[in-house]
C-alpha cells in the first residue's frame, strides 16, 4: 500500500475509534478534537495528513518542528493550519516558539511563562503572529518533575501568571498519565483538578488527555483533545520523549 493509502486507512480508523468512545462515554463528537502527532515524520506525511482534511498538527521538539513547518508552509501556503507545541520547552526556544505555534500544551513553570509571554508580545508586535499564545498548562501527576509537568499545587499561581501576561491565553490543562497507571484513575484526577481551576478561569475549558493507547479513557474522563501519534503514523524510535 502506498504510504498515503496506509495514512488515510489509519486516520479513518483513529476517527471511528474516537466516535465510538464518544458515544460510549455518552458524548457528542463535536466535543473531541483529534490532533495528529507528527514529530519524527516527515513533512510529506504532514502532507498527506492535510489532503485527507487535517489542520491541526503537533510537535514536541523545537529545532525539529521549525525546519519541518517551513518546509510544510513552502509547499501549502494555507493560513488556517494550526501548529501545537506538546513536548518539553527550553527557556531559550521561546522566541522560536512564539513564531510558529497557535498553541502549547505544556506549560510547566514559572520561568517559561515570564519568556514566552515576551516572545509571544514580540512576534504579536513585529506580526509574526496575530493571536496570542494559547496556553495549556501541563500537570504531573505522578510529582515527578523530572517527567515534566507542574505540581498540583502550582498550578493556580501559573494560571494567574499566563493570564496577566499579555501575549499569551490561559485555556486549560495538558497531562500525560504516569508510566503503568491505571488511566482512568490517572485521567479521573486530573478532571478534577481541571474542574477546580475552571471555578477560577471558567474559559480555559480545555482538557488535553489521551493519546494512542488511552484515548478511550481520555474521553470518558471530559478530555476536548486526543493527542494520536503512534495509531496515525506508526510507531516512533524510542526516546524520552
Ligand atoms: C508523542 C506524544 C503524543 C503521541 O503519543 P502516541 O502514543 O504516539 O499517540 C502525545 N502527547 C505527547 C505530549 C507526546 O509527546
Amino acid at each position: 500500500m502506498s504510504r498515503a493509502g496506509e495514512i488515510e486507512a489509519a486516520l479513518e480508523a483513529v476517527r471511528r475509534r474516537l466516535d465510538a468512545a464518544c458515544r460510549a462515554a455518552g458524548r457528542d463528537s463535536s466535543e473531541v478534537s483529534l490532533l495528529p502527532v507528527t514529530k519524527f515524520f516527515p513533512e510529506s506525511d504532514v502532507r498527506i495528513l492535510y489532503d485527507l482534511g487535517c489542520r491541526d498538527f503537533a510537535e514536541s521538539r523545537e529545532q525539529e518542528a521549525t525546519s519541518k513547518i517551513k518546509a510544510f508552509r513552502a509547499q501549502v501556503p494555507d493560513q488556517s493550519v494550526r501548529w501545537h507545541m506538546i513536548g518539553h520547552l527550553q527557556r531559550n526556544k521561546s522566541r522560536s516558539v512564539a513564531r510558529w505555534a497557535y498553541s502549547i500544551h505544556s506549560l510547566d513553570r514559572e520561568r517559561l511563562v515570564g519568556a514566552l509571554g515576551r516572545a509571544a508580545t514580540t512576534a504579536l508586535e513585529s506580526g509574526e503572529r496575530t493571536e496570542p499564545l494559547r496556553v495549556l498548562l501541563q500537570v504531573s501527576l505522578d510529582g515527578d518533575p523530572q517527567r515534566g509537568g507542574a505540581a498540583v499545587s502550582d498550578l493556580e499561581h501559573l494560571a494567574e501568571q499566563v493570564q496577566s501576561s499579555p501575549g499569551l491565553e490561559y485555556r486549560g490543562l495538558m497531562a500525560i498519565p504516569p508510566i503503568d497507571a491505571d488511566p482512568d484513575a490517572a485521567f479521573g484526577e486530573l478532571r478534577e483538578i481541571h474542574d477546580r481551576l475552571c471555578l477560577e478561569h471558567p474559559e480555559a475549558t480545555e482538557l488535553s488527555a489521551g493519546m494512542t493507547n488511552d484515548l478511550e479513557a481520555a474521553v470518558r474522563h471530559g478530555s476536548t483533545c486526543v493527542r494520536v501519534g503512534t495509531a496515525l503514523l506508526g510507531s516512533r524510535p524510542i526516546t524520552s520523549d
